[in-house]
């Protein structure tokens, strides 16, 4: 794994002005267990042993990078795609759980809980709470379970119950409050294993550092590569911020290399029906740490829009917020209709289809200046499947094949 003291957070859990712990009193005990214990279970020999073989022999990382020969040809530059769609379960997430699970044993917890946005998270907390036989309780915005149906039939095979959250717009940021909701009333048995960068300290640095496989493995295969072991730029979708920050993790101070954050604008970042957090957002404290919001002037969450529900949360990881505050990380955003274009084109060049969230990711090339020697990574953070039904009904009117 990483160094225990790598990292630009403070001991309070602060990135600069963002972050730390706001948390009701009844969520004290249990966060402030997990703040004193986690550094010391994440990095004992034993542990690590056993976080390096699921990864390796259950995930089957390392996932690869792949020069994309043709997509480098179409912007002039020289991309690879750092491969997390490869992973078990299909996406990035899986990594984080892996390493909650562990942690969550370690503590002496039986039950599980956790929320879930387009079910990525919520399948593969499922699949390790299956793995380890610990009880599953995955909240889900209502909207959610509609839409991403595939996900929630996962879960429920897997032996997890799904509940959904009916309040609010009914999707990721409701789920949430469930949640914590149930935690505050299951504080000693259960822990909650959050699906992001997000929430009160340590869960940021945490779900960061479990992350950090994904740019430890990138030192090497770039080295391998390239004859260099960092790229000139990394590209990475964010919704609360996690495929971003294991992506960047290892990179954070080396300044040679520009880090490139991709919100969804959903229909445009004036229309109404947004989630570009960075761009829309203010200082505020969502879910436990303080950090960018989208909210009103009275501080009501305003009700975030994406095609991808991934992405569809009102906030953004404090890792983040710093990042872009501090002008370490560039944020671009990128509308529904940019990221399906996108995953058509990576479709047909490279034969990978996307999930929606990652689509994002590509789609924001466009919007950027490429240099003909320059290396660049994108983080492709999960696999379509779970987003054919959208992109069916994009098929006829935005791709009908050509040849
Ligand atoms: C959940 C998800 C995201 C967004 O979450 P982050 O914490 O920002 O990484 C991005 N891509 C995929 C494939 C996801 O499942």
């Amino acid at each position: 794994m990483t160094n225990k003291n790598d990292s630009t957070i403070n001991d309070l859990g602060y990135y600069g002005q963002f972050g730390g712990a706001y948390i009701p009193e009844m969520l004290y005990p249990n966060v402030e267990q997990l703040r004193k214990r986690y550094l010391e279970i994440m990095y004992h020999p034993s542990f690590q042993r056993d976080f390096d073989r699921l990864l390796k022999d259950y995930v089957g990382r390392p996932s690869p990078l792949y020069f994309a020969e043709k997509l480098s040809k179409k912007y002039h530059t020289r991309i690879y795609l750092k491969r997390e769609d490869l992973n078990h379960t299909g996406a990035h997430k899986i990594n984080n759980t892996i390493g909650q699970i562990l942690l969550a044993k370690e503590l002496g917890k039986t039950r599980i809980i956790a929320e879930t946005g387009a079910g990525q998270h919520g399948v593969a907390t499922a699949t390790v709470c299956a793995l380890m036989d610990l009880q599953c309780v995955v909240y889900m915005g209502e909207v959610d379970i509609r839409r991403q149906a595939p996900n929630v039939a996962r879960m429920r095979m897997l032996g997890a119950e799904v509940r959904p959250a009916l309040s609010g717009s009914r999707t990721l940021k409701d789920a949430t409050n469930e949640a914590i909701r149930d935690w505050i009333n299951h504080p000693v048995n259960t822990h909650y294993i959050i699906g992001s960068v997000v929430g009160p300290h340590p869960y940021p640095d945490m779900v960061a550092r479990f992350q950090s496989v994904i740019s430890r493995e990138m030192k090497e295969q770039l080295l391998q590569q390239t004859g260099r072991d960092y790229p000139d730029a990394i590209v990475a979708c964010v919704g609360g911020g996690s495929n971003a920050a294991g992506a960047f993790y290892h990179y954070l101070e080396r300044e040679e290399v520009d880090l490139y954050v991709v919100e969804a604008a959903g229909l445009g970042i004036k229309t109404g029906h947004s989630a570009a957090t960075s761009v829309l957002g203010t200082d505020g404290i969502i879910h436990g740490s303080r950090t960018l919001l989208m909210q009103t002037e009275d501080g009501q969450i305003i009700e975030p829009y994406s095609i991808s529900a991934g992405l569809d949360y009102p906030g953004i990881g404090p890792m983040h917020a710093h990042l872009i505050r501090s002008g370490r990380a560039k944020a671009l955003s990128v509308t529904d209709e940019e990221a399906l274009t996108a995953a058509f084109e990576l479709t047909r060049l490279e034969g990978i289809i996307p999930a929606l969230e990652s689509a994002h990711a590509f789609a924001a090339l466009d919007k950027m200046q490429h240099n003909p020697e320059a290396t660049l990574v994108v983080n492709l953070s999960g696999r379509g499947d779970k987003d054919l039904d959208t992109y069916i009904k994009h098929l006829n009117q935005t791709d009908e094949p050509t040849r």
